[in-house]
């Protein structure tokens, strides 16, 4: 049931109804909690960390609303900066000795705004008469989906739900508040985030919400593309960009959120194994992943073979790499580093027609190319000759046919492959 709610009354969650404890909340955020309580003002948890601690994580942030403006924030907290266009929010910093700086976001409650926020405004609209300031429910109203309008109320402890987020919480449900043919074309980005949140809680789309993707799909090429960029390097830390690609698949999203991108065998299994490389610690690389959404699309132009030329495959590289790179602002140095190591790949194709390859497989960079090419063989079922070539190249037996007879130099030189980076680690 979707209704225009003007005053409604929110369901209301008392103390022991939920498992949010102060002990579970950053006591920086607490402290300005308080400090805006006892000034009269309220003071809510917000948003993500609201949504994390109802389901028992660990919330990454913890994002606070007020109705206190952003000039009164400022005034109540000293190590205060106010940002943001128009300084709606308040950062409020803290830094202790031997400890990283500790950021709490204060944002004043605020009502529906029909612009995007990466486009900016109009200056004549940039007053401080307050009238984008909002309630508490239209605050959670402007929200995203209903899981993430929820309030924690610093005044009687108590879960503020005016959307239906904790009946969606309980049902595994990512919900779109209002109606998807208003709120998709204001912010396209919301449509990515729906499939990222639905991965992350393990959630499933509400219908409703997931058939207005389908409808809007082709928008999120409109989308702020630093927002897009941003939500994707989140998932590529958290390793889920797989599985959110091939839910945008099914979508409809993922070829308007990457034209250059085309759905091959091999990409998914690419993807994944950067994923896995994200969960296992250290996150892969930026240029890891660009090369995996690339190397399908680069491959169905140029065939990784044996008689493959670098000359070509570098052309074949910038055609993908660059629209792709340009309009996300990826740096000339991250699809830099993309493009070497799709180069590696055409490279390790071909075999033991390469000619350098003692220095090649010294390279620091040898270890994580030949490991993405493995991949791709395997998920693409081609090049399995050049990956059996390079695995006894490596495990310092040359292929009976490449060995040159009488060639004593090459013997010499052996040894200095043992030992050399076979792709389950950094080598040396
Ligand atoms: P995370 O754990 O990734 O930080 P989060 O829910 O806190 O998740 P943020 O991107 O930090 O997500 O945004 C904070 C809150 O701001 C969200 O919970 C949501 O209420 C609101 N929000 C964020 N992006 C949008 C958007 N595009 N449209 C409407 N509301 C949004
Ligand atoms: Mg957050």
């Amino acid at each position: 049931m979707e209704e225009e709610q003007a005053n409604s009354l929110p369901i209301v969650l008392p103390r022991p109804d939920h498992p949010i404890s102060r002990a579970l909340i950053d006591p920086d955020a607490l402290w300005i909690m308080r400090r805006l309580r006892r000034e009269g003002y309220l003071a809510f948890l917000v948003g993500g960390a609201v949504r994390d601690l109802l389901l028992g994580d660990a919330p990454k942030d913890f994002d606070l609303g007020t109705d206190a403006r952003p000039s009164e924030v400022r005034r109540l907290f000293r190590n205060c900066r106010l940002i943001g266009r128009r300084f709606r929010l308040a950062h409020v910093y803290f830094r202790r000795r031997g400890q990283p700086e500790n950021i709490i976001e204060v944002s004043t409650f605020r009502s529906r705004e029909k612009w995007d926020e990466a486009d900016g405004i109009p200056p004549q609209d940039l007053d401080l008469s307050g009238h984008v300031f909002g309630t508490p429910e239209e605050d959670a109203q402007r929200r995203d989906f209903t899981v993430n309008g929820l309030f924690y109320d610093i005044a009687d402890f108590t879960v503020l739900d005016y959307v239906g987020g904790l009946d969606d919480l309980d049902a595994g449900l990512i919900r779109l508040i209002g109606d998807p043919d208003e709120r998709f074309p204001e912010d396209p980005v919301r449509m990515l985030r729906a499939v990222e949140f639905a991965a992350r809680l393990e959630f499933s789309i509400e219908k409703n919400t997931a058939a207005g993707i389908r409808k809007h799909a082709q928008l999120i090429a409109q989308g702020s593309p630093a927002r897009l960029r941003d939500e994707l390097r989140e998932l590529q830390r958290r390793g889920i960009l797989a599985p959110v690609l091939a839910e945008c698949h099914r979508l409809g999203l993922l070829t308007p959120l990457l034209p250059e991108v085309r759905v091959t065998d091999g990409l998914f299994p690419l993807l994944a194994a950067a994923d896995a490389v994200s969960r296992d610690g250290t996150p892969a690389h930026e240029s890891h992943y660009l090369a995996a959404l690339a190397l399908p699309t680069v491959a169905d132009a140029y065939p990784l073979a044996v008689n493959a030329t670098l000359e070509d495959a570098q052309r074949a590289v910038a055609r993908v790499l660059d629209p792709l790179t340009q309009r996300y602002q990826i740096s000339a140095h991250i699809r830099h580093q993309a493009k070497d190591l799709l180069l590696s790949c055409y490279r390790l194709a071909r075999g033991k027609a390469y000619r350098t390859k003692g220095k090649f497989v010294r390279r620091p960079d040898f270890a994580e190319a030949w490991e993405f090419f493995q991949v791709w063989a395997e998920a693409s079922g081609t090049a399995a000759e050049a990956v059996a070539y390079w695995q006894a190249y490596l495990a310092g037996e040359d292929a009976p046919a490449t060995a040159i007879p009488g060639s004593g130099r090459k013997r010499r030189r052996r040894p200095r492959h043992r030992g050399a980076p076979t792709g389950a680690g950094p080598g040396g």
